[in-house]
């Protein structure tokens, strides 16, 4: 399916591969263990240019297309989705200063998050707070030319370690995003252990007691926070999470092809079993057609396309609850030793739970796609 990408395009994801399989794929199960993403790795990708490749090149990025960001997603996802998650958050952060930001914010933040000196971090969940983001309590009080930020932000992806948090909190004119340093005196992270998926993410409560954060860094007007400031983040973490599913998807179908073939039962390998066999047709068909619709979501995006939100949440939902299904299968497959940790489904099946419930659960896609659904029938009657 590479014969639909641009040279530039199949040469990256070429690249992209060596380095995923080379530096981070052999690596994942430990990492998973551990609970931990070894500092060196973060220095690794930022070294290789990967944290700013959708960077702006005029801010020191490498200015890449959709296309090519959900080629680096989906093979970083195929690995590893810790390290997936990691690109994700910060191109989210990035992405937002980019197209939020005030010309010095721009200036200030964009070649450090471009070389992965500073990693961003998306703190807008909350214990109340989750589908509905609008919701936040975190509190925003003016106080001369700063603001005042008090509140608890939860299951922040790398919050353990970023350096920049993106916080969404509630001012007088309603949500409001704002950049808050690590070293801001009040701030202080604790690490959330034994999560079902993406366990190597380091992901974290952000406490936020008094927090005094200047208003050069406001982001966007106040009021904008969740409808304009997140909008826009999750628009493109829905993608770059589409793609990581269907590195999902890829890694169980590998895994599945390779161990139907190696194990015996009643006399012959387990791939000769029709029920078997069907299991790893539906995860062929539906890794197919995720990297179909992620594709599509790309190619529009890079059109600037109207349709592109559409096809990234429908590319979204579909890879997610896909990879799901795939990741219950791989196990299936694996029989018992789908259940033990010396196989990596037993990764991928917690990964992807994560993935249907993160940006925008499967419930809240269904209910928007819907909308879409209608929107594109009434556009289509009135063109009549
Ligand atoms: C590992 C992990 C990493 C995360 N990383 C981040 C991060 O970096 N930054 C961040 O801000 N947040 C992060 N989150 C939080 C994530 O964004 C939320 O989990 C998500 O928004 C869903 O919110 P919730 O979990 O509170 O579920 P809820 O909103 O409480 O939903 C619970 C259930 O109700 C359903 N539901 C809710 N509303 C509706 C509706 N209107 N219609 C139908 N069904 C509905 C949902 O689909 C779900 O099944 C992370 C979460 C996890 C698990």
């Amino acid at each position: 399916m590479t014969g639909s990408l641009s040279a530039q395009q199949a040469q990256s994801l070429k690249e992209f591969r060596a380095f995923a399989d080379d530096a981070i794929a052999p690596h994942a199960d430990a990492w998973h263990r551990a609970q931990r993403t070894p500092e060196h790795v973060v220095r690794l990708l930022a070294d290789e240019g990967l944290l700013g490749l959708p960077v702006p090149r005029q801010y020191g990025g490498g200015g890449c297309d959709a296309v090519t960001l959900g080629l680096l997603a989906g093979e970083l996802g195929r690995a590893c989705s810790s390290i997936r998650s990691l690109l994700t958050v910060h191109t989210m952060v990035a992405h937002a200063v980019a197209r939020w930001g005030s010309r010095a914010q721009k200036e200030t933040w964009l070649p450090r998050l471009a070389r992965g000196e500073t990693i961003g971090a998306l703190a807008v969940s909350e214990p109340g707070a989750g589908s509905d983001a609008s919701s936040v309590t975190t509190r925003l009080t003016r106080d001369g030319a700063d603001w005042i930020v008090d509140g608890h932000k939860k299951w922040t992806t790398y919050g353990h370690t970023a350096d920049l948090f993106l916080v969404v909190g509630r001012g007088e004119q309603g949500p409001t995003a704002l950049l808050v340093e690590r070293d801001t005196p009040g701030l202080r992270t604790e690490l959330i252990e034994d999560l079902v998926g993406i366990r190597a993410s380091m992901t974290a409560h952000v406490y936020l007691e008094s927090c005094r954060v200047p208003d050069a860094n406001l982001l966007a007007r106040p009021g904008l926070g969740v409808s304009h400031v997140v909008g826009a983040a999750l628009d493109l973490g829905r993608y770059t999470v589409g793609w990581g599913c269907v590195g999902i998807l890829d890694a169980c179908l590998t895994a599945s092809v390779d161990y139907a073939g190696e194990r015996e039962q009643f006399g012959s390998p387990i791939k000769e079993h029709q029920l078997v066999r069907r299991m790893i047709s539906n995860m062929y068909t539906d890794a197919r057609a995720a990297r179909l619709l992620c594709l599509e979501a790309g190619r529009l995006r890079d059109e600037r396309d109207p349709g592109a939100l559409a096809a990234t949440s429908t590319a979204k939902y579909f890879a997610a609850t896909a990879a799901g299904r795939a990741a219950l299968d791989a196990v299936q497959i694996h029989g018992a030793n789908g259940c033990g940790a010396d196989y990596p489904v037993q990764r991928h099946l917690g990964d992807s739970r994560v993935m249907e419930i993160i940006e925008g659960s499967a419930q809240l896609h269904q209910v928007g796609l819907a909308e879409y659904a209608f929107q594109e029938r009434g556009a289509r009657r009135s063109e009549r």
